[in-house]
């Protein structure tokens, strides 16, 4: 397992796809099962979330080593303050470690469904900063990630602000940012000035998420706070309910974005896929040959 922050370089973009723990044993297997049409694409890392619940966690462990076993993937585990004492994390990240694990993705996690606010766990962090420091202080040669919101966290009273709530982690020792989706590259841009004005230096890399129907997407971004370009909100209304036009709208979207984010020189691109194999596929072949015609 290599740490990613050994693999940026200049003239070759990172392609990094992310995966939810599924729920059930066979859908976990038919995941690593689609790992070989991945594979054919070489992603430079494959990130795994974590989930709220007990066998969520399980599960997102499970996943993470079958993916590393059956196909040799650089493996980014997520793990979230959620729930968990400074001793559990603790005990979570020196097992990732002693397995041989060299990135955590670190992340504060959201409320849960009925809370207003982020609960801290007792004796437990409030912010992701405070986990990147911890994992930090245990272990120096773990790459970070952490996440950063084009168009700011929906907690977070402006851009401003979040931007020097993202400083603060990156100075707790975080190597790179993965962002949240979004639909307009504008939006990156915007961002990406403002973080460089904080002097925010690390690598940052950009998160698409393809539009697959127009239910999921809805549901996604009110959770989320990304917002629908009325240029992609009108094409999917004039779809209507013809869902394979859906889709083909919303993967041609996410490959005019990927294509536009290489030429614009990003370090890399990630893909929330959805636990769709046929879609990771199509938008890995989209960035193998942004990268090449580049
Ligand atoms: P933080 O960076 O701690 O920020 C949370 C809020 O607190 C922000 O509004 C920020 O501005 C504010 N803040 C930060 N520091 C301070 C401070 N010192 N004082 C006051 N305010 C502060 N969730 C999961 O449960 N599992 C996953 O696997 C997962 N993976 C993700 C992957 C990516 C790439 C992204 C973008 C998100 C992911 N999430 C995941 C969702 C994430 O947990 C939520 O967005 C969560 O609400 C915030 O997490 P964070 O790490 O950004 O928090």
């Amino acid at each position: 397992q290599t740490p990613i922050s050994q693999l940026f370089s200049a003239d070759h973009p990172l392609l990094s796809v992310e995966f939810f723990p599924p729920k059930t044993e066979e859908a976990l297997e038919k995941l690593v099962e689609s790992g070989d049409d991945l594979a054919f694409y070489q992603p430079d890392f494959v990130s795994v979330t974590y989930g709220a619940g007990g066998s969520t966690r399980d599960r997102s462990a499970q996943a993470c080593q079958l993916l590393r076993d059956e196909h040799e993937f650089n493996i980014m585990p997520h793990l979230t303050c959620v729930g968990a004492s400074r001793d559990e994390l603790a005990e979570t990240i020196n097992g990732l470690y002693d397995s041989g694990y060299r990135n955590i993705m670190a992340l504060r996690g959201d409320p849960p469904k009925d809370a207003d606010s982020f609960v801290v766990a007792e004796n437990g962090f409030a912010y992701a900063s405070d986990l990147v420091a911890f994992i930090k202080e245990l272990h120096p040669d773990i790459a970070i990630g952490v996440a950063g919101y084009p168009e700011k966290h929906p907690e977070a009273p402006d851009l401003a602000t979040d931007l020097r709530h993202l400083k603060t982690k990156v100075d707790a020792g975080a190597s790179f940012i993965t962002t949240q989706l979004f639909f307009d590259n504008a939006d990156l841009y915007r961002f990406l000035e403002e973080a460089d004005k904080l002097d925010i230096s690390v690598p940052v890399i950009p998160g698409i998420m393809p539009v697959l129907s127009v239910k999921q997407i809805k549901r996604i971004t009110s959770m989320c706070g990304a917002s629908l370009p009325k240029e992609l909100e009108s094409h999917l209304n004039n779809a209507g309910e013809d869902k394979e036009l859906v889709r083909q709208i919303g993967i041609r979207w996410a490959t005019e974005q990927i294509q536009d984010l290489i030429e614009m020189g990003l370090p890399g691109i990630h893909l929330y896929a959805l636990n769709r194999s046929d879609v990771a596929t199509e938008l890995m072949s989209a960035f193998r040959t942004a990268t090449v015609s580049e």
